[in-house]
């Protein structure tokens, strides 16, 4: 495993080319657009100077770092000398289904391919390949760089060598990966999904606000952040997205989205991307303003 490809360049396809390429990977970044490559250069090396800056790395391990990464615009040359490839473009069912037929074709046979889907069934990524035993989850966590954890899901047909070689590659990153069945939500987001939609049905119902529910989750189980406002953070319309793929997978009324997260997303009340969510976000995080929506 020398070459690696990253299909998609934006939040979390630059962390996952600058994870590979720092372990020293050879790491070719495509995306569609020139200008999303361009970005996620800088990106990288933002990051890597905090790291300096930190002491964490060197000069020289940065500049290796950046010398691994080559970017393409042409999916085809990108990905012709790969022994991995990752994808991590647009969470859209359709856009990932033509990739992997693409991919399928211009790789070599032996090249492994990778998704970092947080939500569609690897199995149904495999099925569109001639290769399914060859197809796997490699589920980063946002942001790449700093979080440790990597859900490797086996879909139906992966074989056990190709789960076996992508949780040593991943220990090569310096991550931690978990294997997991290919079930709706795998085990990350199927556990932290409910918790978050249940935190906005405690709101909906008027059970507490939205500061008093992040404060007991905070102070009593000692999470970093609350639940609404992490919820602000990965975006309401991905929450409900998440949310409606456990509904209609296990086809369960437990995983029903709340109404409130069903209005807030269908009024453009995405959290930090939009500006409001149930916080307001023009104020930054030091000083989190609850949104106009929920006080009193
Ligand atoms: P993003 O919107 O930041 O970036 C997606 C990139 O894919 C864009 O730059 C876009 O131009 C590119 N793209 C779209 N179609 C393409 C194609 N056909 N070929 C090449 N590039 C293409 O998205 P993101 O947040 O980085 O999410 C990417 C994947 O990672 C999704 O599957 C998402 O579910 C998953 N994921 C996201 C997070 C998160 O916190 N953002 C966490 C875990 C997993």
């Amino acid at each position: 495993m020398k070459n690696i490809s990253v299909i998609g360049s934006g939040t979390m396809g630059n962390g996952i080319a600058h994870v590979f390429a720092q372990s020293g990977f050879k790491v070719n970044l495509i995306d569609v657009s020139a200008e999303a490559l361009d970005r996620a250069m800088k990106t990288i090396e933002k990051n890597l100077d905090r790291m300096v800056a930190k002491e964490k790395i060197d000069e020289a391990a940065k500049a290796n770092t950046l010398a691994n990464i080559s970017t393409f615009t042409d999916m085809k040359a990108g990905v012709a000398d790969a022994d991995l490839v990752v994808e991590a473009a647009t969470e859209n069912v359709t856009i990932k289904l033509k990739i992997f037929t693409d991919l399928d074709q211009f790789t070599k046979p032996s090249c492994i391919l990778a998704s970092n889907t947080s939500s569609i069934p690897i199995t149904k990524i495999g099925a569109a390949t001639k290769r399914p035993d060859k197809v796997i989850g490699m589920h980063f966590m946002n942001p790449v760089p700093v979080m440790r954890l990597v859900e490797v899901i086996r879909g139906y047909a992966t074989s056990s060598e190709v789960t076996s070689l992508i949780m040593e590659t991943s220990k090569k990153l310096g991550k931690v990966p978990v294997e997991v069945n290919d079930y709706p939500g795998f085990i990350a987001n199927r556990i932290l999904m409910p918790m978050i939609n249940e935190a906005i049905i405690s709101l909906f119902e008027g059970v507490a606000g939205v500061e008093e529910i992040d404060t007991v989750m905070k102070l009593g189980m000692a999470h970093p952040m609350g639940p609404l406002q992490l919820a602000d953070f990965i975006g309401l319309d991905v929450c409900l997205s998440i949310m409606n793929v456990l509904y209609e997978g296990f086809g369960n009324p437990k995983y029903a989205p709340c109404p409130l997260l069903v209005n807030m997303v269908t009024a453009g009340y995405l959290g930090v991307k939009s500006g409001e969510g149930f916080y307001s976000w023009n104020h930054g995080t030091k000083d989190l303003v609850v949104s106009k929506q929920f006080t009193k």
